[in-house]
């Protein structure tokens, strides 16, 4: 592999962690240009040394001061707020890990495409919001994006530039995540510690809860949508509680090729950052035997209706999916705050889908405002715990 500069969009969370982890160990194959974060500045200062990373950028605007301090003696930048992260994101690497979680992701990824980079997207919200405004920037820019989300990944890799034309059916798999065999009223009582505590995964909060409540798949189903365009009608979910098959593609002629490998993101991360090549990771081969079984259902629905209102959105199109991102967004933020319980968080994204939709966003502004909006009703919609 030769050497590659790369940005970290989100150096600081869980994505950025297991890639600068795979930088450490690949030391001579990578150059750091820009490393941001929200608001670790100690950790993001001392990232930003380790790597000799050319800028760091702080996203909240009022820690400026706080960031030159704990890179004084050094030659790296320091800069902070919005506009900063989008300049960082713009910035010439050969890759830009797309790792910030949520919307607040959506303008410093753009920023990267609209440059024609190529992009390894794990910020799956900036996806599922934006949609066609972020693939036809893609399409413009001539910008490559490589996913990063496990099952994407899988996918990118099994499809490995056969005609989408001979695709029978992709099918996502899903872990289920913490509660997949709760009983529906034992829901209403799940508890934000309960629904951070993943069974086969390490990961952000955001996307914990997400996992709990299925709209993790569901947001994953609009994001292999707009990744792989076979339509709605060949793209499935499939449960798969060991998370070793990451997802498969299942061709005209009967053949389906899966994707599997270790629960751990370093796989497909390195996978992006390598390719077309591949690279070394520390991961522990997988051991099947040792797996023994491999098991797959179909979701359950009525437990989990995440998925319907996901698919829903991707049929309705125009502001449905960036409408429903967002009031997930603040409605996992009131449950992880223990303002709401754990079934609200679906049944309030529920609720302001069916208070109707903007137009469709054409541009990057609108969809900013979409989801401006969709956040202040979804605010509204939250009821105490009870
Ligand atoms: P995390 O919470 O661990 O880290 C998020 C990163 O984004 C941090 O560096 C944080 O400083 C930064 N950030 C948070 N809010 C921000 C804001 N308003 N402005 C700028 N930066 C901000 O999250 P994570 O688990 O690493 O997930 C990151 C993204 O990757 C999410 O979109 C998630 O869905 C996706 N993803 C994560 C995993 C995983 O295993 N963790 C797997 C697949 C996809
Ligand atoms: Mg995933």
């Amino acid at each position: 592999m030769n050497l590659r500069s790369i940005s970290v969009l989100g150096a600081t969370g869980s994505i950025g962690d297991s890639t600068l982890d795979l930088v450490r160990r690949n030391r001579d194959a990578f150059r750091v240009v820009a490393l941001t974060a929200h608001g670790r500045i100690e950790e993001l200062a001392a990232l930003a040394r380790e790597f000799g990373a050319e800028v760091a950028v702080v996203a909240d605007p009022e820690r400026l001061s706080d960031l030159r301090a704990a890179l004084a003696g050094t030659s790296i930048e320091a800069a902070a707020g919005p506009e900063a992260l989008v300049e960082a994101a713009a910035r010439g690497a050969d890759i830009t890990v797309a790792a910030i979680v949520g919307c607040a992701g959506l303008a410093p990824t753009m920023a990267a495409i609209e440059c024609g980079r190529t992009v390894a997207l794990a910020n799956k919200e900036a996806l599922v919001s934006a949609g066609e405004v972020m693939t036809a920037a893609v399409a413009r820019s001539g910008a490559t994006l490589l996913p990063v989300d496990s099952e994407h990944n899988a996918i990118f890799q099994c499809l490995c530039g056969n005609d989408p034309a001979h695709v029978r059916m992709i099918t996502l798999t899903a872990s289920g995540g913490p509660f997949r065999d709760w009983a529906g009223d034992r829901l209403v009582h799940a508890t934000p510690a309960e629904a951070v505590k993943h069974p086969n995964w390490s990961m952000g909060a955001k996307i914990s809860v997400d996992s709990a409540t299925m709209m993790n798949k569901g947001l994953e189903f609009i994001e292999a949508y707009h990744l792989f365009p076979v339509g709605v009608e060949r793209l499935r979910i499939l449960v798969h509680p060991q998370s070793v098959v990451h997802s498969m593609v299942e061709y005209r002629d009967g053949s389906t090729l899966a994707q599997l490998g270790p629960s751990d993101m370093r796989v497909p991360i390195a996978s992006a950052l390598a390719w077309p090549a591949r690279m070394d990771t520390p991961c522990a081969p997988l051991d099947l035997a040792e797996i023994g079984e491999l098991t797959f259902r179909r979701p359950d629905e009525s437990r989990f209706p995440a998925t319907r209102l996901a698919r829903e959105a991707v049929i309705a199109g125009g502001a449905a999916p960036a409408v429903l991102n967002a009031a997930n967004e603040v409605a996992v933020a009131a449950f992880l705050a223990g303002k709401i319980g754990f079934t609200r968080i679906v049944a309030c994204v529920e609720d302001v889908l069916a208070r109707g939709l903007p137009p469709a966003p054409a541009a990057l502004a609108d969809v900013m405002a979409v989801d401006h909006e969709a956040r202040v009703r979804a605010a509204a919609c939250m009821e105490p715990v009870r």
